[in-house]
């Protein structure tokens, strides 16, 4: 038997506890690992409490992100004793995922761990720091440079965000963080951050076209700030939307788009190329270093997950929490 977190949907109600599970209950996978480590993220937190209907078969092991060692393959791309990552792919929500001590995966959802980083540095960063890579990488492509302007990231203290300013603090750009939690300035600072502005600025309605303040934005909440953000970036400047912490609305003008020339960039990390994540990983690689992720994380164990599921929604968790197995 082996022990995992395990969501069900019955008479009883939504609930999901740390139980043992017969290995032979995990999908059918090309490849069997025994986890080493996993994470939390949003939406495992959404998944885990139910507060949004992110699982969509019951019974089903939450956890988005893993780092495993292969135990068995049919896959030539990989062999037995092989450190193997997973992001995303639906894993943790329509195929049982990282919360437990073994999974059952397709190899083609998986790339090897970078060398640059051991199972526990790997999920500290987990999907959260990687779309923050893949964020910031848009940025790049669309060609903005330190010398365009401050960069704006909103949900500064979560998982992308906080990834978010320290990697683009380490590429030199100016990077002002939007939070709730101004108490939480110092960390931010830490980070990398130049300037720390209250979320409230940017969480109503506000005018269609406003002082251009960016050069670019990295946008975690969606909903009004989203909108504010493209409302207040410079000419020809670019924002990237990747999260709905606000809401999923997006109650915008076209206003910016058409006389401003900006750009909306959609992040989706789930359903990625293996080319492009094997790109933002060489890329967090070489940007992060030991002292990076010791500050931007927090290391559980598998009966604290839904307990922390609870702390992150209700926002009282700063940077990625680390589940180790
Ligand atoms: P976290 O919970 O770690 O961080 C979210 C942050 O958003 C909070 O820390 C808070 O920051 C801010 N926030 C929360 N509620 C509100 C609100 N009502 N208004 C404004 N800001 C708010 O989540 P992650 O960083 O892991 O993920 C961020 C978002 O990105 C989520 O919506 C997630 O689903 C999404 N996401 C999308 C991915 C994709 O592939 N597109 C991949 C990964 C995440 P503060 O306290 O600093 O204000």
């Amino acid at each position: 038997m082996v022990k995992a977190v395990l969501i069900s949907k019955d008479e009883q109600g939504y609930q999901a506890n740390v139980t043992q599970i017969d290995p032979k209950q995990l999908p059918e996978g090309d490849v069997q690992v025994a986890v080493i480590a996993s994470t939390l993220n949003y939406k495992d937190a959404l998944a885990i409490t139910g507060r949004s209907p992110v699982v969509r078969q019951f019974p089903m092991v939450p956890g988005i992100d893993l780092v495993g060692e292969v135990l068995t393959s049919q896959s030539d791309r990989f062999k037995v004793g092989d450190h193997v990552l997973l992001n995303g792919f639906g894993v943790g929500e329509t195929h049982w995922g990282g919360l437990a001590e073994q999974a059952s995966l397709n190899s083609d959802w998986l790339i090897s761990l970078p060398s640059a980083f051991n199972a526990q540095q790997a999920m500290a960063i987990g999907t959260a720091g990687y779309t923050a890579m893949l964020s910031v990488m848009a940025l790049e492509k669309h060609g903005i440079t330190p010398s365009h302007g401050p960069i704006l990231v909103t949900g500064a203290n979560g998982g992308v965000g906080s990834y978010a300013i320290r990697i683009l603090s380490k590429l030199g750009f100016d990077v002002v963080a939007s939070t709730g939690r101004l108490h939480e300035s110092d960390y931010l600072k830490q980070l990398g951050a130049s300037d720390v502005i209250d979320r409230s600025e940017l969480s109503n309605s506000g005018k269609p076209l406003q002082k251009e303040r960016w050069a670019g934005v990295v946008d975690c909440v969606g909903s009004h700030t989203l909108a504010n953000a493209c409302a207040s970036v410079k000419y020809g400047g670019a924002v990237t939307a990747c999260g709905l912490a606000q809401g999923m609305d997006f109650p915008a003008s076209v206003a910016p788009f058409i006389l401003r020339g900006i750009t909306l960039y959609g992040i989706d990390s789930v359903m990625r190329p293996i080319i492009d994540r094997e790109k933002a990983w060489d890329r967090l690689g070489e940007l992060l270093d030991d002292q990076d992720l010791e500050q931007i994380s927090a290391n559980i164990g598998l009966e604290e997950v839904v307990e922390y599921a609870h702390k992150l929604l209700d926002g009282s968790i700063r940077g990625r929490v680390i589940v180790s197995i």
